[in-house]
């Protein structure tokens, strides 16, 4: 069995969460095994060194795409950035604002975190209507970064959310 098929079969689905007709896929379940952790990993490292081996920095949203981003970059020896909701980062900061299914949220990157002309490899844990995607796109073509990447564990492929995203997308999985 590839292990692709195996973390497929291994994410745990939580019917309507948070809300009613919601299926919620949920990474946490994999990162309880260290050896489904380890070949998700390996997958997501053989992904960048494929398509973009020359990226200079990898960014991760807030907050699971923490939890794969900066392992990625400590193997890859590159730079680490995170991306994140409002008032959370210190000092100068660029922003973007997005819009959601009801009103809209802010994302922000410290300002000398991505620096004009840099090839950029977004990473998130869950690619879904694609909105939080965009944004992060948006906010890092504003600082000057090139987007070659963006990389994620799950793809909820019915939802078409690469469609609104700017960027070539990959993902390790999807249903
Ligand atoms: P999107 O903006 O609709 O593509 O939603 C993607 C964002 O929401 C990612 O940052 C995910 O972490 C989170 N998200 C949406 N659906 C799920 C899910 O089923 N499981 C885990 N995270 C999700």
């Amino acid at each position: 069995e590839g292990r692709t098929e195996r973390i497929k079969k291994n994410i745990a689905a939580y019917p309507d969460f948070p809300k009613p007709g919601i299926v919620f896929r949920d990474i946490f379940s994999i990162l309880m095994d260290p050896s489904l952790s380890a070949d998700l990993m390996a997958l997501l490292e053989e992904r960048i060194a494929t398509i973009c081996p020359d990226a200079d920095i990898i960014v991760g949203l807030d907050s699971r795409g923490f939890l794969f981003g900066m392992p990625l970059a400590l193997k890859l020896k590159k730079p680490f950035a995170p991306i994140r909701k409002k008032g959370k980062l210190p000092g100068v900061l660029k922003r973007v604002t997005y819009s959601l299914e009801y009103g809209s949220d802010v994302f922000e990157a410290q300002s000398d975190s991505i620096k004009p002309g840099q090839k950029v490899v977004i990473v998130d844990d869950l690619l879904a209507t694609g909105g939080t995607m965009e944004a992060a796109c948006k906010l890092v073509s504003d600082m000057g970064g090139e987007v070659q990447l963006c990389l994620v564990c799950i793809e909820l492929s019915g939802l078409k959310g690469r469609d609104k995203v700017p960027n070539p997308c990959h993902s390790i999985v999807q249903y």
